[in-house]
């Protein structure tokens, strides 16, 4: 089923790697002024696709929860005016009806309602028979399967234009980002559909303008399809997400500064190159997993004389001194010790398994 998935036809408008999709624009329309302005803004900067919630999924109730279908006139205006195509936030049939009846191009999912299999039936059950191209972001925890599945939904409901977005997973303590990106699933995502577009909204990832450019970057880099990414006239005012929002003049200058990749090479001499240094990089793989499995055969021995000598399996000052000493020796080496210290977290994990396993083994 999943290898069925359609796609958002990007060739179809003129997108490719080199050329990623733009789609910019308010995170919410707030009057006519603003959405004019802000349109006139991006269309200066060559943005062709506009985003604009009208109607706004808040985390807490008493915010602003987007000014409703009000919007589409001035919609429809910017549209004539600056030769433009809109993307609209749906979140139930209603809303796909209003969209759809007033020549909305492009419609999105949000994160709250990808998370919820019965909100995405209902608008993919809204959706039949219609033609028209749904982006669908990740829910907001970080489930693959869950984004996945909101996909095939939208697909069996006969839409054949289907592209992903990726825009980060709630976090309690992650200080940096207001959704942590966590950049495995949606490289999980790609590699397993690797012909579905997906889109990178560092916007909702970042939180705050500063962030936005490197983790665009980061999106360019893995690949990624196009960016989403808010925009306002004067961000400082804005009803909604104001820290995160770029002014049509830096968001040109974001993008001109962004590098894209060439993805398929031809030249022969780089090919070999590359070939090469891979080949050691499995080589170095293979042996780092050799030292494991002699690292695990070591903790199976340790283990066998904890249950002769009755000491438990786990002791907390020899794990302290590993914990300490790793980091340690991993600086010296020019090695993130954060990340050595992530990787013994991991390695510690399974010791104690195995030495359980060793004690078990023992009592029956
Ligand atoms: C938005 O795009 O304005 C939005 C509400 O995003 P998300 O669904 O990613 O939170
Ligand atoms: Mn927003």
């Amino acid at each position: 089923m999943t290898n069925q998935l359609k796609t958002y036809p990007l060739k179809d408008w003129g997108h490719d790697i080199q050329n990623p999709l733009i789609i910019a624009g308010p995170c919410s329309v707030e009057t006519a002024e603003q959405l004019d302005k802000t349109v006139e803004g991006l269309a200066k900067q060559g943005v062709k696709i506009i985003r604009a919630g009208v109607w706004k999924p808040r985390t807490r109730p008493n915010t602003f929860e987007g000014v409703g279908s009000i919007a589409f006139p001035w919609i429809q205006e910017a549209k004539e005016k600056y030769k433009v195509k809109f993307a609209v936030e749906v979140a139930s049939p209603a809303h796909v009806e209003e969209a759809l009846k007033n020549n909305i191009d492009l419609l999105w999912i949000g994160a709250r309602s990808t998370a919820n299999p019965f909100t995405v039936q209902d608008i993919a059950d809204s959706l039949k028979g219609v033609d028209i191209p749904v982006l669908i972001k990740n829910p907001i925890n970080p489930d693959l399967a869950l984004w996945i599945g909101a996909l095939e939904r939208i697909h069996q409901a006969g839409i054949t234009k289907i592209g992903a977005i990726h825009r980060g997973f709630s976090n309690f303590n992650d200080t940096h980002f207001r959704n942590s990106p966590m950049w495995q699933i949606p490289i999980e995502f790609k590699t397993r559909f690797p012909d579905i577009p997906l889109i990178n909204d560092p916007s909702h990832i970042c939180g705050k303008r500063a962030l936005i450019p490197q983790v665009a970057q980061m999106a360019l880099d893995l690949n990624f399809d196009g960016l989403m990414i808010e925009s306002h006239f004067h961000p400082d005012s804005a009803w909604s997400d104001a820290e995160q929002q770029l002014r049509p003049e830096d968001l040109g200058l974001l993008l001109a500064s962004l590098k894209t990749r060439q993805v398929f090479v031809d030249d022969l001499a780089f090919a070999s190159q590359l070939q090469s240094i891979r080949e050691q990089i499995d080589d170095t793989d293979r042996e780092i997993l050799e030292l494991l499995s002699r690292r695990m055969g070591l903790v199976e021995k340790v283990g066998e004389y904890k249950k002769i000598n009755n000491v438990a399996v786990f002791q907390i000052e020899r794990w302290k001194k590993v914990f300490q000493t790793r980091p340690e020796w991993a600086t010296a080496l020019n090695l993130n010790p954060e990340f050595v210290k992530e990787l013994y977290k991991m390695i510690h994990t399974e010791s104690i398994k195995k030495q359980t396993e060793v004690m078990e083994r023992h009592l029956s």
